[in-house]
């Protein structure tokens, strides 16, 4: 199943066209793109006992928005793929590297980037959405507590991330925008493995990152067993799982965002976003 956030309405996607959630289900689910989670079984048991491909709709693009708005908690991974680490000169870590993303840098997978900075830097991610209220979850059962995937970019001011010697990642990543995610998000049945997909990013049309999820140090299941240890993970929260190789500031010279550049990011199986970034 592929649901997203079509005009801030739960919606699904079927073939090239949206369906309602809300009219679908004659209100049963209402429109909240959030919401739903909260419900996630019941819902997704909705879905496979309803006949409903019949009825999508065309849609554009431009209207798509995140699949999870407004969660709770957004928890980003530092450090998660060894190539990464070393580009960084960071130590591969024994634990999870974790912060935040605040949730008003949320955006959809289309659209526009104001840059607040000169040194502002991509980051393509594989972006989990929770669907169960998780606690102390072994990995073995960690994969049972995601709703699904979807492609994100953890878009970074460098300066501000590095600035006075004591870095400071949640802001440095929190600027208007720079949490997009999207289309949607893919249910975990969707794929020949989830465990393994590909994933890469293009400025202008060079290819700047080019890796597989299965390369990450701490895998989706891992992270739900380690998050789950130190807090209650609660669904609809979402967790950003950390960059590969090939984001800017490591590069010599340093390459940054400049104002018209076009930033695609793509996960197999997933699908592809597209952001343009626009001067202040
Ligand atoms: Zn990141």
């Amino acid at each position: 199943m592929r649901v997203g956030n079509l005009s801030n309405r739960l919606t699904l996607f079927a073939g090239h066209g949206a369906i309602d959630v809300e009219e679908m289900s004659g209100g049963r689910f209402g429109a909240d793109p959030q919401a739903v989670y909260d419900r996630w079984d019941e819902f997704t048991e909705w879905v496979v006992s309803s006949r409903h491909t019949a009825d999508a709709v065309p849609y554009s693009v431009e209207d798509l928005g995140a699949p999870a708005p407004r969660p709770r908690q957004v928890f980003a991974i530092g450090a998660n793929y060894r190539a990464h680490a070393a580009e960084g000169d960071f130590p591969v870590p024994e634990n999870p590297m974790v912060f935040t993303k605040w949730s008003s840098s949320f955006t959809g997978p289309v659209g526009q980037i104001v840059l607040p900075g000169a040194t502002v830097d991509w980051e393509a991610e594989l972006v989990v959405v929770i669907g169960k209220r998780a606690r102390t979850i072994p990995a073995g059962r960690g994969w049972a507590y995601v709703a699904g995937l979807t492609a994100g970019q953890d878009v970074t001011e460098r300066t501000v991330q590095l600035r006075d010697g004591n870095p400071q990642f949640s802001p440095s990543k929190s600027f208007p925008g720079f949490s997009p995610s999207g289309p949607w998000l893919v249910t975990l049945d969707e794929f020949v493995d989830p465990a393994d997909l590909g994933i890469s990013c293009s400025v202008n049309g060079r290819e700047m990152q080019k890796a597989r999820t299965s390369e990450l140090l701490f895998s989706v299941p891992v992270l739900v067993e380690e998050l789950s240890r130190l807090v209650t993970l609660e669904p609809g929260d979402v967790i950003f799982t950390g960059t590969p190789a090939g984001v800017g500031f490591n590069r010599k010279p340093p390459l940054y965002l400049a104002a018209g550049d076009i930033l695609v990011t793509e996960i197999e199986g997933i699908g592809q976003m597209r952001h343009r970034f626009v001067s202040a």
